[in-house]
């Protein structure tokens, strides 16, 4: 719209003409309206906690331990515009010291702290949490998906194209347990015929065994799948530059967490000896982590999940303070279900610097509660373009889960 020196005078100098601007600008449509009125309204009336178990297909072990069912949390967070927001914990013992437990607990505390507020201030209340997000992140994270859920319902927007609409859809990988070398390779040929070219792998076991490993992995995909590994903290540093060295012939990618994730030197050393890149997952929870990693040029690559960071706010924090050192991302998942899959898929969605997705949490899952969401096809997610998250919890299994 071109507007002239008078008119720019008359509304905005002299500051008489609101609703002239308004029309002029289309501030006064119908729908934005709505959205302001509703914005400035909204008041937290009610907090839903619930509990959820879903059995695994096969459990899942990896070199820090194994799981068998995902037993999560569920929040509903209730407004008095008639809006509501959900968000999922998924607390996983070995790598944050969580458990189902302790994120009922932690729900119903920040429950009392949200409760009348707007729920539309996020980093107020986000820093309203305190130090539950270093004990609980994963129920935190529940609360921040529901809080973006939100705010995009309030906006009309579905949350990639709020928090910077970079693409609509991408390739995530498809992760193989820790197994036998034939059971493995029986699992990456079943992901190949989902139509995955992407795969990832579980080691940090005994190295050698972890070569024949992935030695056989390789032969079964051929030289052109793209190949990724997880060694969850299992190796020593000297395993690990031992390993890494011979895995070279193979074409990896990277390596995840080779060694333990407070050993932050000695993911360092590792990094100066591998031919493979490596990733930062179990060293990486908080924007702080970030900050010392890249300080100390410890690794290549950041994995951002939800459930360690306290969910989107802060992943988005830790996805622009590696923009800024130049540094790529992948975005990972525990075992979620399809919702906080969806939320972790608008954050990938939504950055340059996330070029990597390892959003498969739900692969193994018994039963899929989620209704909308994302959409996988041959290894290529979806995002909804719904507002907010973009999905809902199915009402039948609503009601049979329990609520606190
Ligand atoms: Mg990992």
């Amino acid at each position: 719209m071109k507007i002239s020196r008078q008119q720019f005078l008359k509304y905005f100098g002299l500051g008489m003409a609101t609703a002239a601007v308004s029309e002029k600008l289309g501030w006064a449509s119908p729908k934005l309206a709505a959205a302001k009125k509703e914005a400035k309204q909204m008041k937290i009336k009610k907090i839903e906690i619930y509990n959820f178990d879903i059995p695994l297909h096969e459990p899942f072990r990896i070199a820090i331990g194994t799981m068998a069912a995902v037993n999560g949390v569920l929040v509903r967070v209730l407004t008095d515009s008639g809006l509501y927001g959900i968000g999922e914990a998924c607390p996983f013992l070995p790598i944050t010291g969580e458990t189902q437990e302790s994120n009922i607990a932690a729900a119903r505390a920040i429950r009392e702290i949200i409760l009348d507020k707007d729920p539309l201030r996020i980093e107020a209340l986000v820093d309203g949490f305190g130090k539950i997000v270093h004990s609980n992140p994963s129920a935190v994270a529940a609360y921040d998906m529901a809080l973006y859920d939100l705010l995009g319902k309030a906006a009309g927007l579905p949350l990639y194209k709020l928090f910077g609409g970079y693409r609509s859809s991408f390739e995530t990988d498809l992760t193989t347990g820790l197994n036998t070398p034939e059971k493995m390779v029986a699992s990456v040929k079943k992901s190949l015929a989902l139509g995955y070219r992407q795969i990832k792998i579980k080691v940090g076991e005994d190295p050698e065994m972890d070569l024949i490993r992935v030695a056989a992995v390789r032969e079964a995909i051929g030289p052109e799948v793209k190949l990724r590994l997880d060694a969850n903290q299992g190796w020593t540093v000297p395993q690990a530059m031992w390993v890494l060295k011979r895995m070279e012939p193979y074409k990896i990618e990277f390596c995840e967490q080779p060694v333990k994730d407070s050993d932050i030197y000695g993911l360092k050393q590792v990094r100066t000896q591998s031919p493979v890149p490596i990733m930062a997952d179990e060293s990486l929870f908080s924007p702080a982590d970030a900050i010392k990693l890249i300080k100390e040029e410890a690794c290549d690559y950041f994995n951002i999940k939800l459930m360690k960071s306290g969910g989107l706010h802060n992943s988005l924090k830790i996805a622009h303070v590696a923009a800024a050192a130049n540094l790529k991302c992948m975005v990972g998942c525990m075992l979620e279900t399809r919702l906080g899959l969806t939320a972790a898929a608008h954050l990938v969605a939504s950055q340059k610097n996330i070029v990597f997705a390892d959003l498969d949490g739900n692969s193994e899952h018994q039963v899929d509660p989620i209704i909308g969401g994302i959409k996988i096809e041959k290894g290529t997610i979806y995002l909804p373009e719904e507002p907010g998250l973009g999905c809902d919890v199915d009402p039948a299994f609503l009601k049979k889960m329990k609520q606190y």
